[in-house]
Parts: C-alpha cells; structure tokens; sequence
C-alpha cells in the first residue's frame, strides 16, 4: 500500500496543510509537512474532517497476469501435457526427440514439412503429447527464473550404460525444484554394457524409485536410436498426465509463454509460443513480454498455416513490433488500443529499470575503481 504525506492529505481533502498539523498536534503528533502518515494518524485526521478512509488498493497495471481472468471451472477441459526431456549431456535428449518426433510424425500426419519451432506435437492414442525441444535443460531453468512454468512433466533420460551423472542430479533439482512429476527414460538398453538396474538402484538414493520395489517412478527403458520404446514412453507420459488432470479453457483469448523468439531478416520479429490457455487466433491483439503487436500469420510445428491454436499448442507467430525473450509472458487482448498501451507502459517500466540498473552498475564501477 501507498504512503500519504501530510501536504497530500491536505491536498486530497481540500484543507491547508497547517490545518492539518494542528489537528495532529492537539491529538499529540507532532508532523511536518513532508512527512508520511501511519495508518493511525491518517485516520484520525479523517475521521476528525469527517471524510472515510478508502483503501487503495494498488495494483501493478504493469503486471501481465492483472490482465487474466480467473476461469469458470465448468469450462475446464483436459488439455495435452507438456513435456521437458533433461538429462546427462550425451544420454541422448537430442536423440529420443528426433525419433518421438520421426516414429509419431511421419507415420501420423501426412504432408507436413517438420519446421524447428522450439517445440513439437505428437500424437499417441487419439492424444496429444507436447514436447518442448529446447536443447538441454537450458530452457527449463532459464524459463522457470523468469517466473514462467510451461512444463507439465519432466523426462528424465538416462543412459543404461552409464548410469546418474551429474547433470542428472543437476536435472532431478530441477525438476523438483519446480514440482514437476519426473518419468525415468532408460535409454541405449540396445548397448552391450547396458545396466538398468543399476540405474534404478542409484536413483533410489533420490527418492526416485521404480513401483516394482515399492516406490512410484515410472521407469521406461528404450533405444532411442533403434525407436525402441518409445510408445512405452508415450504411453506412460498419458497415464501419468491423466493423473496430473491438466485443464484449461479453450473458449477464452489465450495466454502463455515465448519459447524462442528471433529476429527474422523477411518477416520481421518471430516468436514461438507456447498457449497454455485459451485459443490464439490470427488478428489476436497480443502483449508479448515488453512488446505488443497483432497476430499476423501463425504457423504450427509442421510449417503449416493455422488460423487457430488452443491449449497446449506450440505454435510460430509473426506480427510483433519487436522480439521477446523466451520465458516472456504473453496475453491476448480484446482490443489492440489495450495491448499498445500496456506494451508500452511495459517498455517504459523496462527502460526504467534498465536506467537504475545501469546507474547502479557505474556506481560499482566507481567504487571498485578507489
Ligand atoms: P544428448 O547430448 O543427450 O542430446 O545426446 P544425443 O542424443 O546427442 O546422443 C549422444 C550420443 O549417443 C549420439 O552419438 C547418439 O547417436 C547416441 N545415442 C543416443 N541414443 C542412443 C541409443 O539408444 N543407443 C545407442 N547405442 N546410442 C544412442
Ligand atoms: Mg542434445
């Protein structure tokens, strides 16, 4: 809440400001006329000019989430889940994307020329499955610093013959860290030195133990290479979604998350998002992070135009006046006169803290320098 000093109280009420000090005075506080009020003392002024004290509540108007609403429960419908593959480098998160994508794709949907969009949509069952193919787990955590949470569940791959690594624990913080349920993908079992118990017995130094010894990991083991198991995996990622009951409202302007974002030399700022609710369509009047546009053209994971895109669907647009940050909030807008005025009050609020930090910075420098 906002402070009041006495010189604006008098203003707010009308009043001279040493009408007001007296009035504290006799009531025992002694006050200048800079000074802040405490809630005590602004009261009793008020109450002695008669006037109610309304609390203000002030909201950020800055703040991207203000400008979401809060859904109507009976308008919540299941939506795919999102998943993050992490993992040990080398333990073949690039690998099992490619043949999730390669065996699920080509054999699916016909014609389709797969278009790098940061993320891509498979289908298992009449389901969909959302995988986000930001190399490494890079993404997951610089997204998450940004406040933004796009996945919904995390697979972790390990490679049979090699067992937990570093980056695996790194993963495993991760994903707890921000509460993400976490599959075990058993990769290269094709490999002659591949162990998998000895997977399941070091990770059950982290909590992360196979239901066959009294735990509740699941544990999918694979050839990525080979396209080994990945149904397996498709399969236990639906299962484990059904249990997470993801929903969203597909019948509201959306909101979500950048997940790349790039200057394109023809088409000006490109931007891959990610709708975590509601449904995007073209024409959208948009606020993306600290810029603002209108959805122009959309394009979806296999290059093909789309005029629509509802929860849970990763897709390419183009029409912003500049390029966001990937982890960057978006919100659709009713009219694009609100999605201009609150981009640019977000690029001023940017500039802004661009200019303390930076005078911050050179005051370090200074001091460093003596
Ligand atoms: P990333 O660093 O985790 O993305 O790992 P990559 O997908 O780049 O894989 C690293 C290496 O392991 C590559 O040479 C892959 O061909 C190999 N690889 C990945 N999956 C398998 C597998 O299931 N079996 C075998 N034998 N090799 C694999
Ligand atoms: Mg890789």
């Amino acid at each position: 809440s906002g402070s009041i000093s006495v010189a604006e109280l008098a203003e707010k009420l009308n009043k001279k400001t040493n009408e007001i000090i007296k009035k504290l005075m006799f009531s025992g506080v002694m006050a200048t006329k800079n000074q802040d009020l405490d809630e005590d003392a602004l009261e009793l002024i008020c109450s002695e000019f008669g006037v109610e004290v309304e609390q203000e509540i002030e909201i950020d108007k800055a703040d991207l989430a203000t400008y979401i609403d809060e859904d109507d429960p009976n308008k919540l419908e299941e939506r795919p889940p999102v998943v993050t593959i992490m993992g040990h480098v080398d333990h073949g998160k690039t690998t099992l994307l490619d043949s999730i994508r390669h065996t699920k794709v080509t054999a699916g949907e016909a014609g389709g020329i797969t278009q790098h969009i940061g993320a891509y949509q498979v289908r298992e069952n009449d389901k969909k499955v959302t995988f986000l193919d930001t190399p490494g787990h890079a993404a997951f955590t610089s997204m998450r610093s940004r406040g933004a949470q796009v996945t919904d569940i995390a697979i972790l791959v390990v490679a049979a013959d090699d067992g937990v690594m570093p980056q695996t624990i790194e993963a495993i913080n991760h994903a707890k860290a921000a509460e993400v349920p976490i599959i075990i993908a058993v990769n290269k079992m094709d490999k002659e030195g591949a162990n998998p118990d000895r997977v399941m017995q070091e990770l059950t130094e982290y909590e992360l133990i196979p239901e066959d010894w009294g735990g509740d990991t699941i544990f999918v083991q694979l050839s990525a290479i080979k396209r080994e198991g990945i149904d397996d995996l498709l399969e236990m990622i639906l299962l484990v979604a059904e249990v997470e009951e993801l929903k969203a409202n597909a019948d509201r302007r959306a909101n979500g998350t950048v997940i790349e974002a790039q200057l394109d030399k023809g088409r000006g700022p490109v931007a891959s998002l990610l709708v975590q609710n509601g449904t995007l369509k073209v024409g959208d009047p948009i606020v993306v992070g600290n810029t603002f546009g209108r959805v122009r053209a959309m394009v979806n994971d296999l290059g093909k135009r789309i005029n629509s895109a509802g929860p849970s669907t990763p897709i390419e647009i183009t029409g912003l006046n500049d390029v966001p940050l990937a982890g960057d909030q978006f919100v659709v807008f009713k009219d694009e006169k609100q999605a201009r005025q609150i981009g640019e009050m977000r690029q001023e609020k940017q500039l802004e803290e661009k200019r303390g930090t930076q005078s911050r910075v050179s005051l370090d420098d200074l001091f460093e320098q003596i």
